[in-house]
């Protein structure tokens, strides 16, 4: 792998992996101001009018119960002591009675007027009440019931009436407050859902990225293992591999292979004249001469510098040496470019020989294809020469 590539694969995982970061910050903060968002509407629908409705009844059930005790003291005509218990009772009531209405006054939200009205209400009950116990003191316990009755009813029921708003208000609030947090809760889950699609997303495709890399590198990692970088054919080690499989093969069921290995003629010379490049090329032109007269199922490699054999499956000597004729001439024939305006010609020897013979190791087959080779060369080059199984 290049440096290049190096670097856009680390910058793709590094990316892929700031992406997943940035969404798991993401869904948490969008998480958690969604539920601040939440505690605000709690707080601010729900708290506020809660506490004015609790104060509400509370102030109406004292206010009840002072009446009520007003009532009987004037009605049971009680005795002086009594009526000193009963004045100690109010006054607890009273500072009851405050404690709610400041909760009042500065929990509710809605219309203060009805607030100070609640407040004056109570200040002109104080006054009334004074003049009831006024009433009593003196013995006049008709009036002060007649008062009684009256004005604590009257009063009782404006401050009921106040009551009833302050508690509409709040049950409004509380209603709004749950339709509120239904749409709050539906967007919290909108928008979680949002963000884990995205994590979930990104996850995927950098475990795409990083997969689809990890396999081309596997790839890149088998090919330089297996192939030959100059000429793009198999490698030594790769060739034997297969021979070593097509020689099990063929000693299996018994179809004989041919085994052919090429020697390029006096190549040094054209390394001398024309230099290493021109070399190289011409290795490249040879090898593209060889695959152009193969079968798909025949190997082609390259087994040594200017060395390479070729194997051809399922293939009688006979017709093995007619495939390597064919080679041997085109490659004869071949007008190779060496540099602008300057063309050479080269030769290449071939040594062949067969697996037919009876239970023969790979090497050995190596060896009598390399004989034939020496043979090929010695004999004037440029010439396919079988191995010729001794006669016991
Ligand atoms: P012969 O006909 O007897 O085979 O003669 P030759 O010159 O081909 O034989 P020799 O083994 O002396 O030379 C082989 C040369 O092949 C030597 C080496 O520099 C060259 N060679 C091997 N690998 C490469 C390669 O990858 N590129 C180039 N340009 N030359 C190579
Ligand atoms: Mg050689
Ligand atoms: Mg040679």
């Amino acid at each position: 792998m290049t440096n290049r590539k190096r670097l856009l694969f680390l910058s793709l995982i590094v990316t892929g992996y700031l992406i997943i970061i940035l969404a798991v910050v993401g869904t948490g903060s969008v998480a958690s101001r969604n539920a601040q968002e939440l505690g605000t509407i709690t707080q601010e629908i729900y708290a506020h009018p809660f506490a004015v409705s609790h104060a509400a009844s509370h102030l109406k059930a004292a206010f009840l119960q002072e009446q009520n005790s007003i009532l009987q003291m004037v009605l049971v005509r009680s005795s002086k002591q009594t009526r000193a218990a009963r004045a100690a009772e109010i006054a607890a009531i009273d500072q009851e009675i405050q404690v709610n209405l400041q909760v009042i006054r500065e929990n509710f939200l809605g219309d203060m007027s009805k607030v100070d009205e609640l407040e004056s209400n109570f200040q002109q009950w104080v006054v009334i009440r004074a003049r009831i116990f006024e009433m009593v003191e003196r013995g006049d316990f008709v009036a002060a019931q007649n008062l009684t009755r009256r004005e604590g009813t009257a009063k009782f029921n404006q401050i009921a009436e106040l009551y009833e708003y302050v508690q509409e208000y709040a049950q409004d609030k509380a209603k709004r407050y749950a339709d509120a947090s239904i749409v709050t809760t539906e967007n919290i889950v909108h928008q979680t859902n949002l963000w884990l699609t995205s994590l979930i997303f990104v996850v995927v495709i950098t475990a795409v990225i990083v997969f689809w890399r990890v396999l081309g590198l596997q790839n890149e990692l088998r090919q330089q293992a297996t192939i030959d970088f100059l000429t793009g054919v198999p490698n030594r080690r790769y060739f034997m591999e297969i021979a070593e499989r097509e020689l099990k093969r063929s000693q299996r069921y018994g179809n004989p292979f041919a085994l052919a290995v090429i020697d390029l003629d006096l190549f040094k010379s054209v390394n001398d004249t024309y230099g290493h490049s021109v070399g190289d090329k011409v290795l490249k032109r040879f090898c593209e001469l060889c695959k152009a007269a193969l079968r798909d199922t025949d190997t082609f490699g390259r087994i040594g510098g200017e060395e390479f054999a070729i194997l051809l499956p399922d293939t009688e000597l006979a017709k093995a040496q007619e495939v390597m004729e064919r080679i041997r001439n085109n490659i004869e024939l071949a007008v190779t470019e060496a540099e602008q305006g300057v063309t050479l010609k080269f030769t290449a020897s071939f040594g062949l020989t067969t697996s037919e013979i009876e239970n023969v190791q790979l090497l050995t087959l190596f060896r009598f294809a390399d004989e034939a080779l020496y043979a090929a060369k010695n004999s004037g080059r440029n010439r396919v020469c079988i191995y010729q199984v001794q006669p016991h």
